[in-house]
């Protein structure tokens, strides 16, 4: 892997730092820190990155990320693990940033570009990065069409930015009840769904609120097409277990491809247990949640990191309440997946990044 060197941090950005207060109640990505990461796409290649005061663009209206939604994001976690800052596969998220910007005709960006925004970012707010329980920098790198233009087509012009947020956990609750959405779907084959693009998470809303006032915190998508097989949550892939195996929806184009997810298969497997990814009938799933004979259901992502189902539900009130609500696998997945964020325990596969370890 090629070094970089760390960025300078302006006069500016340093006196936003020092007067900088954190919180006490942090919630989840509501408060950001005082500076960020931004690069310039433009002629054909990428600027260096720099850091600057956290602060409004200066964003002509006919920027087409604002009239086409040419949006792309990522989302990482910054752990404060007694003093070493941790981030987990960093390489996995500049990988899908990528291919979220391929599907959406945006330029590559080299990893040092990606990697040194956030390692800089992160490297100068240390002592913003919460360390209790649930907690960390939760960082947001983006990329946007900033050239303007009204003619549907790609831009030539693009920014990088990274904004980071000290966070708490993501969910109010430790357990969630899911809606089964039977109408409208997030993403369809030849889609964008298997991009982390802007759109796919707009689109989601109205379902998110409805499932909101019908009791729910979530919303479970389906398939486009048959409205017959799992997808995945609006911001988290989906484990369920039935038999004593774990099931989780095979990757399709409408599916994102979660970094917790590949994680939460590797360590299963490494664990012992059996585990397929494969098309799950949500009619099938109901039926084993009834005859208890699915146990536990799980929901994994960054945010979420893994998030217990109490219940999935449907629309007209109907409630299917699973066995265990927070049972043995999700507990043991959980534990180890932490652990290794937090290096408490040993990381068997290397998924841990320590910041700075790319300065030259
Ligand atoms: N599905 C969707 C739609 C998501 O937005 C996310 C969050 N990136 C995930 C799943 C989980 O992905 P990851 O484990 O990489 O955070």
């Amino acid at each position: 892997m090629s070094t970089y060197q760390r960025l300078l941090l302006d006069p500016k950005s340093e006196d936003a730092l020092s007067k900088y207060e954190m919180p006490k109640d942090l919630g989840f990505g509501k408060t950001i820190l005082p500076i960020m990461a931004i690069a310039e796409y433009k002629n054909g290649s990428w600027g260096a990155a720099k850091l600057q005061p956290y602060g409004p663009l200066n964003l002509d209206p006919a920027a087409r990320v604002l009239h086409y939604g040419q949006a792309i994001f990522e989302g990482m976690k910054a752990y404060n693990n007694e003093g070493k800052i941790a981030l987990f596969r960093p390489e996995e998220n500049h990988k899908r940033f990528n291919r979220s910007a391929e599907r959406m005709a945006m330029p590559d960006i080299p990893f040092e570009t990606f990697m040194n925004a956030i390692d800089s970012l992160c490297s100068y707010s240390e002592k913003f990065i919460p360390a209790g329980e649930g907690e960390s920098l939760y960082l947001r790198p983006f990329m946007i069409a900033s050239e303007a233009g009204l003619g549907l087509a790609a831009a030539n012009e693009y920014l990088y930015m990274v904004v980071a947020s000290p966070s708490g956990g993501y969910f109010a609750a430790d357990k969630v009840n899911v809606l089964i959405e039977r109408s409208a779907c997030r993403a369809a084959p030849g889609g964008t769904g298997y991009a982390k693009a802007a759109g796919n998470y707009g689109g989601s809303i109205q379902a998110g609120n409805k499932a909101i006032k019908l009791g729910f915190q979530q919303t479970m998508w389906l398939d486009a097409v048959e409205k017959k097989y799992v997808e995945e949550l609006s911001g988290m892939n989906i484990f369920a277990v039935v038999n004593n195996k774990i099931y989780t929806p095979k990757l399709t184009d409408s599916i994102l491809e979660g970094i917790t997810r590949d994680s939460v298969i590797k360590l299963a497997r490494h664990k012992g247990y059996e585990l397929e990814e494969c098309t799950l009938d949500i009619n099938w799933l109901v039926e084993k949640i009834k005859s208890e004979e699915c146990s536990e259901i799980f929901a994994v992502g960054t945010a979420a990191v893994v998030t217990p189902l109490s219940s999935l539900g449907e629309a007209d009130g109907t409630i299917y309440k699973i066995k265990e609500d927070f049972g043995p696998v999700a507990k043991l997945i959980k534990d180890n997946l932490v652990g290794i964020q937090r290096q408490s325990i040993e990381d068997p596969f290397s998924w841990v990044y320590e910041i700075g370890t790319n300065f030259s």
